[in-house]
């Protein structure tokens, strides 16, 4: 252990996702294991501006590893992209005796750890925690898997009520710039056409597709829509755009939203932000900052910040591939 931490802080930050319990439970306990404190940090880097802070010990974070959400709260700061937020934020830090900070959040979070690092030095290490899997240095984000199932068990529900009825549903899931819950989802939920920000299809395509589905014998058709998809249009836009250009397709939208952010986490998501918490401290007491840590070919791996937040996490292009050949 090369540097001297006696006290930890985390906090959660940006959109919550399922599993940051988890990572906060690990990063507690994991502290108590090696013997130093552990301060939980309220509203991400609002409350460390507010001095919002608590104690945590390994009681304080029993009961939660099964729970949505996050128990300290998750907030956005826009005084904390100031250098003078900031300024409060450290002073804040020292007065508590914190040594190191942890962040549970997405690429935005990160930016706020590698910007307190760069004014003071200040050692940060990530957890990515954001249920789009847009992080580039992991295969999977905390929350990711569980939104997946989420969005696959509602997409099942409305199939039952599609194929009842005989109609063609638009169903938006989550995703403004990346399409992997879309992709993913929509293959496990056995989708007629998914919809993605990477992929331009074409509403020609799109049309085509629908029309061949209904001449191969389809009574109900499933189109997955990222909210970003490409095609400048939303689903309520692409509903109508079908309804006008295929009248024998009788449309609905269903915008599955928020549902997707919350709910137990699955056990995948359980054990990754057991390992990634874990992983964290130890990184801290080995002297490390300004890394994420990240599973990579089933190995806690670390990546720095930077590199995390700039290098945007590819699709999978074979999914595509897959996913025109099964809906066949
Ligand atoms: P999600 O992916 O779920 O949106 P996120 O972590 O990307 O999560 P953001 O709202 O982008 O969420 O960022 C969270 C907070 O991080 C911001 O409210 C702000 O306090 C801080 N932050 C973001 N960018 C910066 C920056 N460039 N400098 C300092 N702080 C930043």
């Amino acid at each position: 252990m090369s540097v001297e931490i006696k006290n930890i802080g985390v906090l959660t930050s940006g959109g919550d996702a399922p599993g940051m319990n988890a990572a906060i439970r690990a990063v507690v306990r994991a502290c108590a294991y090696y013997n130093i404190k552990c301060t939980g940090i309220y509203r991400g880097y609002q409350g460390m501006i507010e001095g919002d802070f608590i104690e945590l010990g390994p009681r304080s974070v029993k009961n939660i590893i099964n729970k949505g959400g996050t128990i300290l709260k998750s907030a956005r700061s826009k005084e904390f992209m100031t250098a003078e937020g900031r300024e409060k934020a450290f002073q804040n830090l020292k007065k508590n005796e914190i040594d190191a900070l942890i962040v549970i959040g997405g690429d935005g979070s990160f930016k706020g750890g590698l910007a307190l690092l760069e004014q003071y030095n200040f050692p940060v290490i990530g957890i990515p925690g954001t249920i789009d899997n847009d992080i580039d240095g992991t295969s999977h984000t905390l929350g990711y898997d569980t939104a997946l199932n989420t969005a696959v068990d509602a997409i099942d529900k409305i199939r039952d009520t599609a194929s009842s009825h005989n109609r063609l549903f638009f169903v938006e899931v989550m995703g403004r710039d990346a399409g992997h819950i879309a992709l993913n989802a929509g293959i496990g939920a056995g989708a007629e056409e998914i919809l993605i920000p990477e992929e331009d299809l074409g509403l020609d395509r799109l049309l085509e597709s629908l029309k061949r589905s209904k001449a191969s014998g389809k009574t109900s058709s499933i189109v997955i829509v990222a909210e970003g998809e490409s095609s400048g249009k939303n689903v309520f836009e692409l509903g109508d755009y079908v309804t006008e250009n295929l009248p024998e397709y009788e449309v609905r939208v269903s915008v599955l939203g928020h549902m997707q952010r919350g709910g137990s986490p699955s056990c995948f998501d359980r054990v990754l932000a057991s390992r990634m918490g874990v992983k964290a401290v130890e990184s801290i007491l080995e002297g490390k900052k300004g890394y994420m840590v990240g599973l990579l070919h089933d190995k806690m791996e670390l990546t720095s910040l930077d590199k995390a937040i700039k290098g945007n996490s590819k699709i999978e292009e074979d999914l595509l591939r897959v996913s025109n050949i099964v809906s066949i």
